[in-house]
């Protein structure tokens, strides 16, 4: 038979596992020698072999129960149901990870008629005595026999109304006898007077309070699943009594202040009360540093058991203790839960102490962590304070709270922006076209789309505040205004938007603004003597590349140029260059957007100064940078009327071309290098515009290295065609070399990776696009229609567009490195996909040996946090669960 009840002596605090949470805390602070009352501790395993019992205790468990108690008595020098002296205890539950407040504790239990008679025989003091009864009672009603507490919270209430008592320490002796007699009547014979009696029920009720609705449904919502935690230990521990007088009280403290980080005790005590009493409300407790006025000594010994506790678990502790009459006693350690602000304070605090090692210091921080640190959140007391509720919800797609005038399109964005109002941009849904419009505002709010439409990608990667799919809200555009629910929202008014958890407000609601402190930086800097994979961020203006540098990007890994050709002087020159008849005119017309493109690379190359730059040639489309054949047929028809004739065969040819360019499956068409092959002159007009940057760079004294990828690549004689036709040539011309690359995101470029490492200097992941071909799934209409169905069937187990597929997409991933580096040692391999940032495809991204990972500019510190993480997964450093 398994041994099921452990005494502190022959526990090992180390057991989580078997003791739970509070258990194994109890026998580490006993065996530390700090003052904790004895106990004994039934273990999780006899937890599960009562639930799997038919809720029946286990055989013999009780026998074991008896001998274990017979220590408690010999420590305590009581003895259990002895009305002369009698030992009382608490029975606790606590599981392997914390529940706060999810499950039961009965305190004072062994208390009946006689043994009340023996504690005010031996303590003199009949007020405690049936203080402490009237707890019990009304605990083991309502606890164990599941009477309503309200039942007794009434007849309490009752009695003090009648003696005029505003708090239950006002009552007297009496009074309590009165409740006690009263609380007796209600608990009738169910009632048993035999301690042991009591004690075997107790611990019944602890094991059925692991399934009740709330404990269930709080294991639930923070996905503890039965490998994590299955079940609960119950700990019987000897009773001290914080409610003997005004020199006894209970109370409970965090070693370190858990909203600021403060390196202060943070506390409340409440003088003669028990066990929760400080934390329901019934008197305003006294905070720590009253105490640290009144009774220094007190202070003194809390603050050294405090910092004595921090140096032996290496974390802030969130304690419960109770002083009876003047004597100090521990009664609960655990780690406490923080603010992100208060976690990485502390955590770099304890490191700059000496209190953890940096490999720790890191394990404690989590990405969410950073990622809470980076963006304003709302005010929730202000919400509560108010009773303000949301008007509208969406999906919660990029973190952050924002507040501003609701405006209906980008330019409009930018225009109110310029005279100086913040702005929220709402629409319907977003295009590459609006992105001016993302940096204007303070915030995105969309009707349609999921979690990786546009308005998402793009919110995320430039760290914007979004809603997205809020589809209850209706958008007219024309009147300028949204419907939700009867109410209407005109261009002009306030909404707040909070993209943690995708709620839309009307006005605006306060927020707490995110400063980042010295220790976020220096958590990151850690980090970066950690890791071994390298962090560098997609950029594709000069904001995008500022925000990357401060973050500590080493570089750009994918700079996309599309969005240079779409400017308005631009575009139109474009468009000459895609209805140019032959390689001449083409080349002709790129020409003259050289300057425009040389001027837009220098801005992001100063920079980039001294860092390594990746960027891509033309990938989108051609018929992207068309107008839309309604658009055209609409003009036609009026220059028809008009009579315009120049006008009218211009627009018809136009309307040929974006007929030619039709496109049955655009992601699959003429783009990528696809475009590169067939009209060279485009890919050559860019690297012009990039060596001639980099030459102007290097006039300013300046230097950094540039490379140059070609994307959708899949094969390897696409990369050699362009190089001999669009590449080499400008080199050449220039005197310069660069190294050039490919992106590697069509799965025969992986297969066939060898091939393509010969012709290539990097490869660089795009695993967006790689994960639609490897499921054959089109992203935008994967995430709309029926991805959540996936999810909810547990088909997927997650969305593979927010992480890396790493069986099927990762696997092909594997297969190009080792084909790739066997082919080319010294290939340089990044990803430069969504997937970058992800701290769980980061991981796989350490484990098959790239040299980088980019992910957009905000989560370039999650991504360098996240790469230290799984180095130090590989050494086999412990993660601790929060
Ligand atoms: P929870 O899991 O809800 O924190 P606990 O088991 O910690 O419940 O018990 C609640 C409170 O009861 C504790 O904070 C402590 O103040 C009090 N308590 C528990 N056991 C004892 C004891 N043996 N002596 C005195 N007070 C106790
Ligand atoms: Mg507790
Ligand atoms: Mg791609």
């Amino acid at each position: 038979m398994r041994k099921l009840v452990y005494t502190y002596d022959e526990s090992d605090p180390e057991d989580v596992k078997l003791l739970g949470g509070k258990g194994a805390g109890l026998v580490l602070m006993y065996k530390q020698g700090l003052p904790v009352p004895p106990g004994i501790t039934i273990t999780t395993e006899a937890c599960k072999l009562f639930y799997s019992n038919g809720e029946r205790l286990p055989d013999g468990l009780m026998d074991e129960v008896r001998e274990a108690m017979r220590w408690l008595e010999e420590k305590t020098g009581r003895k259990f149901g002895d009305p002369r002296n009698p030992l009382l205890v608490s029975v606790r539950s606590g599981a392997p990870v914390s529940m706060p407040g999810m499950m039961d504790t009965v305190l004072n239990l062994g208390l009946n008629d006689d043994t009340l008679r023996g504690l005010i025989e031996l303590t003199g003091n009949e007020r405690f005595a049936y203080d402490a009864y009237r707890r019990f009672l009304q605990m083991f009603g309502s606890i164990v026999l599941g009477i309503d507490k309200k039942v007794f919270d009434d007849i309490f209430e009752e009695i003090k109304r009648e003696r005029g008592a505003k708090y239950d320490s006002e009552l007297s002796a009496d009074d309590l006898k009165e409740v006690v007699r009263r609380f007796k009547e209600v608990l009738g014979d169910k009632f048993p007077q035999d301690p042991w009696k009591q004690l075997e029920l107790a611990i019944m009720a602890v094991f059925r309070s692991w399934n009740s609705p709330r404990a269930v449904f709080y294991r639930k919502a923070n996905n503890i699943t039965p490998d994590v935690a299955d079940g609960t230990a119950v700990n019987i521990v000897a009773m001290v009594f914080g409610n003997m007088g005004f020199d006894s009280g209970t109370g409970v403290l965090f070693t370190r202040d858990p909203a600021t980080g403060e390196n202060v005790l943070y506390g409340e005590f409440l003088p003669n009360a028990q066990g929760e009493d400080v934390v329901a409300g019934i008197r305003t407790p006294k905070s720590i540093e009253e105490l640290k006025n009144e009774r220094p000594d007190l202070y003194k010994q809390i603050y050294d058991m405090a910092k004595k506790l921090e140096r032996v678990k290496k974390e802030v502790q969130d304690i419960e203790f109770t002083i009876e009459r003047g004597k100090v006693f521990l009664l609960q350690t655990r780690n406490a839960k923080m603010t992100p602000l208060a976690r990485v304070k502390t955590v770099v605090d304890m490191y700059e102490e000496g209190l953890v090692t940096k490999e720790e210091a890191l394990a404690r921080v989590k990405p969410e962590h950073i990622i809470g640190l980076l963006y304003p959140r709302l005010d929730e007391s202000y919400l509560k304070k108010h009773g303000i509720s949301p008007i509208a919800e969406g999906l919660n797609a990029s973190p952050g709270a924002a507040t501003g005038r609701v405006v209906f399109d980008a330019d409009t964005a930018v225009e109110w922006r310029n005279r100086g109002e913040r702005v929220i941009l709402v629409r319907e849904e977003t295009r590459p076209d609006d992105v001016h419009g993302f940096y204007a505002s303070e915030g995105i709010l969309t009707s349609r789309g999921g979690m990786t439409s546009h308005a998402s990608v793009v919110a995320r990667a430039i760290g914007k505040p979004a809603v997205v799919g809020a589809e209850k809200i209706k958008i007219d555009y024309d009147r300028r205004e949204f419907r939700v629910d009867g109410i209407t929202v005109r261009e002009g008014d306030v909404i707040t938007i909070d993209g943690f958890t995708g709620k839309v407000y009307l006005g605006e609601i306060p927020t707490a603004k995110a400063e980042l402190p010295r220790e976020f930086f220096e958590i990151l800097r850690m980090a970066d003597e950690v890791r071994s994979l390298g962090v560098r961020a997609n950029a594709d203006t000069p904001e995008d590349a500022e925000i990357a540098r401060r973050f500590g990007a080493e570089g750009i890994g994918l700079l996309r140029t599309e969005r240079m050709f779409r400017r308005p002087e631009r575009l139109s020159i474009f468009q000459q260059v895609i209805m140019a008849r032959d390689s001449e005119e083409r080349r002709e017309a790129m020409n003259k957007l050289v300057p425009f493109l040389r001027n837009d690379f220098l801005e992001i190359f100063r920079v980039m100064e001294g860092l390594k730059v990746t960027v891509r040639l033309f990938d989108p489309p051609l018929h992207e940078f068309l107008p839309s054949s309604d658009e055209l047929l609409e003009k036609l028809c009026e220059a028809r009327m008009r009579g315009d004739s120049d006008e009218v065969s211009k627009l018809e040819s136009l309307l040929r071309r974006v007929r030619e360019l039709r496109e049955a499956n655009p992601m699959m068409g003429h783009r990528g290098v696809r475009v590169g092959v067939t009209y060279p002159e485009i890919y050559e007009a860019q690297v012009r515009a990039i060596v001639e940057a980099y030459l102007q760079l290097r006039k300013e004294g300046k230097d950094l290295q540039v490379q140059i990828m070609i994307p959708q690549v899949a094969d390897y004689r696409e990369i050699k065609y362009v190089k001999e036709k669009a590449i080499e040539p400008v080199f050449k011309e220039y005197g310069v070399r660069m190294p050039v690359g490919t992106m590697i995101e069509v799965v025969r470029a992986c297969i066939t990776a060898d091939k393509i490492a010969k012709e290539a200097d990097f490869f660089s992941f795009g695993t967006n696009d790689l994960t639609q071909g490897v499921f054959t799934f089109s992203r935008d209409d994967v995430e709309n229609k029926f991805m959540h169905d996936y999810l909810e069937k547990g088909i997927l187990d997650f969305d593979v567009f927010q992480s890396l597929d790493t069986e099927g997409v990762g696997e092909l991933m594997r297969i190009a490195v080792e084909k790739g580096r066997a082919a080319n040692p010294n290939l340089e391999i990044g990803i430069c996909g969504e997937h970058g940032g992800d701290p769980k495809s980061i991981e796989f991204c350490h484990r098959i040996k790239l040299d980088y990972v980019s992910a957009s500019a905000f989560r370039v510190p999650v991504a360098r946090l996240a790469a230290a993480h799984a180095a130090l997964k590989e050494r086999g450093v412990e993660f601790p669960i929060y």
